[in-house]
């Protein structure tokens, strides 16, 4: 059963998304349509904020990362080779009761839909036996809508990563390793919907591919694979080294996504870890570490500690894409490395057997796992006997570390990790209780509010619409005129607002020493200071960057 304190805050929360202009429900005049959110105006900044950021720190800010930006309806052969045409599916079951349509897994977990609004935690009425249901939402491509038109939204940006390897490698001029980074929208036709926009059925993902040597390769050329021991969370993270194996880049990108949700707000105590369990490992997988939030409606676990929810998984997925995109297309996805090929013609004989086997059996199991029906265990033999003979010749598939995250659960979680209240009570003891949106001013939808004290001064007006010109082209201000400065104040707290800037009679000269200077206020605790109008530009960027 849901705690109701917990609902309480998901409500307080889904109400202020609402009221404030963060989240709407999708076509809410027609009653609205279930997994679907729309993004009002300070949602879309934030979300734009935080897309930017992602962007930024895993491409920009890197030289080993390019970026992509593909369609969302690919070739439905993408799906077959990556599995999710035959497999990518959740268990369904029926109630037989209430007619509720749930997930399998989550039977006894979900509000009830048939009074949704109570949270009712258990529907107890009799359920069919669980059949599969595919997430992926089907459409058609072109006017004939037969069998042979079927193709698919995309349910995850990843693939199309995959499928322009290739395209990628030669226009970017990299070298293994290096990634290729995308943002875009991603469709699963959850079977329930929950959590507001938590599990949604249009999303956003935030995806890299990090494509890496194998460590048979890495051995190869440096005689060992290097690992990491614990990393130190307050000194940098280590510069990747061309020794690195699979686990070391794992780490390292654990560890980076991690850095960039402190970034933005997210301290490492609000955040939570699960390490998948070789039983919960997709078979070509060697590793999955979830990066997961503290929601307002994580449970608690047994030792009554909230391990809280998935916002990124961080999977080292072996060679197993690329090699299915390479046996579905009949195209090559190996690179040819001109390092390797030198070290392996100087490697002993007894080195050479022992790397050549262990990338052999590697690629045999591979094989093997994802067998078409009609290949042969020879045929299979003599396919992982060539690849292994790509090693001398510089040749192998990369291995890749895919972090994988959801704008839209960012976004929750940086709502949910900002909402705050406070209570004031006034000189004749009559309190009011705000809200306090305590974003990072890196993701803050508005950065500064710039308001004149009193609007109908026409020399105060055209002071601060100058101060707005000034800022305006770096960063989003909100210009506001209407209401007490009191009341100004508390609407930019409730939207997030980390800084306002007020022009006042000081700044036209009242008092020459304090002419051309501001008031700027601070959200988090209400404390105001004098700034030149002439160092308002830095000191803005040096926080909201
Ligand atoms: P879950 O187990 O919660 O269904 P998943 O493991 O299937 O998630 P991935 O396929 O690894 O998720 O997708 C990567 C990321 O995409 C997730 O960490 C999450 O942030 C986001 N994501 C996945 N499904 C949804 C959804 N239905 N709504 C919103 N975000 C999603």
């Amino acid at each position: 059963m849901a705690e109701p304190k917990e609902n309480l805050q998901m409500e307080k929360i889904v109400s202020l998304c609402k009221r404030r202009g963060f989240v709407f429900q999708s076509s809410e005049i027609y009653g609205g349509i279930n997994g679907f959110w729309d993004y009002g105006p300070l949602g879309a900044e934030l979300k734009r904020n935080v897309k930017e950021l992602w962007w930024n720190a895993m491409t920009r800010q890197r030289d080993d990362v390019a970026g992509l930006e593909a369609t969302i309806i690919m070739s439905p052969e993408i799906w077959k080779a990556s599995g999710h045409v035959a497999t990518f599916s959740d268990p369904m079951v029926d109630c037989k009761t209430c007619k509720g349509r749930f997930r399998a897994d989550q039977v006894g977990e979900i509000p009830c839909p048939q009074k949704p609004s109570k949270f009712v935690s258990e529907c107890h009425g009799e359920k069919t036996p669980a059949r599969a249901f595919n997430l992926m939402f089907q459409t058609y491509v072109g006017p004939t809508a037969t069998e042979a038109d079927i193709a698919y939204l995309r349910p995850e940006t990843a693939q199309a990563i995959f499928a322009q390897f290739k395209n990628v490698l030669e226009t970017s001029r990299q070298k293994v390793p290096f990634g290729i980074a995308q943002v875009g929208k991603a469709f699963r036709n959850e079977v329930t919907p929950r959590n507001f926009t938590f599990r949604s059925r249009e999303f956003e993902q935030m995806e890299l591919e990090f494509f890496i040597k194998p460590d048979e390769v890495i051995e190869a050329i440096h005689g060992a694979v290097a690992t990491l021991g614990a990393l130190d969370p307050k000194a940098p993270t280590p510069e990747p080294r061309p020794d690195w194996g699979w686990q070391a880049w794992h780490q390292y990108w654990v560890e980076e996504r991690v850095r960039f949700y402190e970034g933005i707000g997210l301290s490492r105590e609000t955040l939570g870890f699960h390490h998948q369990t070789p039983a919960e490992l997709a078979h070509y997988a060697r590793a999955c570490t979830d990066i997961l939030f503290k929601f307002p409606f994580s449970k608690k676990a047994a030792d009554g500690n909230v391990t809280g929810d998935e916002l990124e998984g961080i999977a080292a997925r072996s060679d197993f894409d690329l090699s299915q995109h390479q046996r579905f297309s009949g195209k090559p996805m190996g690179v040819f490395d001109d390092e390797l090929r030198a070290a392996w013609a100087k490697l002993p004989k007894e080195k050479q057997d022992d790397l050549w086997r262990r990338y052999y059996e590697n690629r045999k199991n591979y094989l093997t796992k994802s067998a078409k029906p009609d290949e042969t265990p020879e045929q299979i033999q003599k396919q992982a006997t060539d690849d292994a003979n790509g090693l001398a010749k510089g040749q192998y598939i990369p291995h890749v570390i895919e972090p994988s995250a959801g704008v839209d659960r960012l976004i929750l979680a940086l709502i949910a990790n900002a909402y705050s209240e406070v209570t004031k009570t006034d000189d004749k003891g009559k309190s009011e209780t705000t809200v306090l949106m305590k974003f990072h001013p890196r993701v803050a939808p508005v950065k500064v509010g710039v308001l004149p004290l009193l609007k109908n001064k026409p020399e105060l007006v055209k002071k601060a619409l100058a101060v707005r010109d000034l800022l305006r082209p770096w960063m989003n201000v909100f210009y506001d005129d209407g209401g007490s400065i009191g009341r100004r104040y508390a609407r930019q707290d409730e939207a997030g607002t980390p800084f306002c800037v007020t022009i006042d009679f000081d700044t036209l000269g009242e008092k020459p020493e304090l002419l051309d200077t501001v008031t700027i206020r601070y959200r988090d605790d209400g404390k105001q200071e004098r700034l030149k109008i002439s160092e308002l530009m830095d000191f803005l960027l040096s926080k909201i960057r």
